[in-house]
């Protein structure tokens, strides 16, 4: 329960980001981890509340307060193991995750909330600082292998807990390294490529078998993964991304969010790019298009690249600061958020319609837009379109294993995370939709035990 007073005593503090100025003129994680002391302080807050709505808020089901007492007590191992039995990847979310936990956090209800995320992140980096997360000995195997398609986070979630159960794993994975949207999209500021590395040797060292440069369903056709594997899961996530039909979309310089996060992503990590592909937002007019994570993540790196200046328009209204009447708590709430990206510069505007592209010699140069019934013209050298995905690629093996899809486009699983295909099982954004990285292993998760039941012929 931590100290049953500590939320009279101990105020709410978050970690620090390091200064604007310094943290713009690298891609080197924004954030400032606390100190271990702190961080007890900050689980003393947890209060014993009864019923904790954080753990029924939290996708993966993490037993928070039980790891804020062992913590506020030093009893890290303790609140470590905890944490592993809910988490293959808390190293992750407790850096990443929107925490839906501490929206539902009883205290939140006339206090400010615990700092759960960064309590789980304490947790899990004490964990590895210690020597503490080190790879497990597989004692009993099965004699069944399993394929997953794709290396996202429910791919590696599931991936981790089937071979745990003993069964031979191996994962598939197009790119030419494991990680999916961990490694490709999302930033390093945000989330630094190191520490995937640093899980992945661990199952690695496990039995995990990984197979980069696959591209399952061309590469390596669908009757062959049917012959080969007991089980397969499609873990491909959900990458066709949404458009803007509009005049001028055809003019240079307009890219996905994923295009360009993805190839800077790779240059940060040193690759070599050919130059005439290089998207750089240096001396650029940035026009970010889309609101949201994803938007954000391209303002955050176009200033890193030296933009001139960065616009992000959004065509929904701006979000309240705090919640109304219709979003009561427990529920998670859309709120405005201002992510470390937004404070590094950047004019951000809402209820802004696109209408048209204009360019200069085939190269973009404005943007004609409607806000509020009257015409306006953004000027433009680079346009990033960040307004979601549509559904996974069909093509390749959706098709080839003759899976069936939603009305949404997105893998329909009737019976849990069974497909239409039989043995063939889907998880994360590829089945659900794009969504986030804890939704990603809470499904990754539930998938494996409902293919270890199949395999075991419980099912
Ligand atoms: C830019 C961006 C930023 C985000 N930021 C956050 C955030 O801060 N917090 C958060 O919680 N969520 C965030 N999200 C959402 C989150 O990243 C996703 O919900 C999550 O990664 C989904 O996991 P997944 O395993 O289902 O799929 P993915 O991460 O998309 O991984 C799928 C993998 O499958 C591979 N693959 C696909 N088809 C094949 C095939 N046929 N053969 C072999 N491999 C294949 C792909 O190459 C990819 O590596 C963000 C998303 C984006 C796009
Ligand atoms: S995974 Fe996300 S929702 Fe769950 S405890 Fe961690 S921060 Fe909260």
């Amino acid at each position: 329960m931590g100290d049953p007073k500590g939320f009279l005593k101990v105020a709410r503090q978050e970690g620090h980001y390091r200064p604007v100025c310094e943290r713009i003129m690298d891609f080197d994680n924004v954030h400032k981890m606390r100190t271990e002391r702190q961080s007890q302080d900050q689980a003393s807050r947890c209060m014993d509340c009864g019923t904790p709505f954080c753990h029924w808020a939290c996708p993966v089901g993490n037993y928070i307060p039980e790891w804020n007492d062992h913590m506020f007590r030093g009893r890290w191992n303790k609140a470590l193991a905890l944490l592993e039995a809910a988490n293959n990847l808390p190293e992750v979310t407790g850096r990443i995750c929107p925490a839906l936990c501490e929206y539902a956090c009883v205290l939140g209800l006339n206090d400010d909330a615990v700092t759960i995320r960064e309590n789980e992140l304490a947790i899990v980096e004490y964990g590895f600082k210690n020597g503490l997360i080190k790879p497990r000995a597989i004692r009993n195997r099965t004699d069944k292998a399993v394929a997953v398609v794709g290396s996202g986070p429910a791919g590696l979630s599931c991936a981790a807990e089937l071979n745990r159960m003993g069964h031979s794993v191996t994962v598939f994975e197009r790119d030419d390294k494991p990680g999916g949207i961990l490694r490709y999209g999302i930033p390093d500021f945000k989330l630094e490529k190191s520490l995937i590395d640093r899980r992945l040797d661990i199952w690695k060292k496990e039995g995990v078998i990984f197979e980069t440069g696959v591209d399952v369903g061309r590469d390596y056709p669908a009757d062959k993964l049917l012959r080969e594997f007991d089980a397969i899961l499609l873990s491909g996530g959900s990458r066709v991304p949404r458009d803007l039909d509009i005049e001028g979309r055809g003019l240079n310089g307009i890219h996905f969010a994923m295009d360009y996060l993805t190839q800077s992503n790779r240059r940060v990590a040193g690759e070599k790019l050919p130059e005439a592909k290089i998207i750089d937002a240096k001396d650029k007019k940035v026009v970010v298009i889309g609101g949201g994570d994803t938007g954000a993540d391209c303002v955050g790196t176009a200033n890193r690249q030296g933009a001139a200046c960065v616009v992000q328009i959004e065509v929904l209204p701006k979000p309240p600061d705090c919640r109304g009447p219709s979003c009561p708590w427990p529920a998670y709430p859309s709120l405005l958020k201002t992510t470390s990206s937004h404070e590094e510069g950047v004019k951000r505007q809402w209820e802004v319609t696109t209408k048209r592209f204009i360019g200069e010699n085939g190269n973009v140069k404005k943007l004609l837009c409607m806000k509020s019934g009257r015409e306006m013209a953004i000027e433009a050298d680079l346009v990033i379109l960040a307004i979601g995905f549509l559904h996974p690629e069909h093509e390749g093996i959706i098709a080839g294993l003759g899976v069936e899809v939603n009305e949404r486009g997105n893998v329909k699983t009737p019976r849990g995370f069974m497909t239409s295909a039989g043995r063939v099982f889907s998880a994360g954004d590829m089945r659900r939709g794009q969504s986030l990285v804890v939704w990603a292993i809470a499904e990754g998760r539930s998938s494996a035990a409902e293919i270890n039941r199949y395999l075991a012929g419980g099912r």
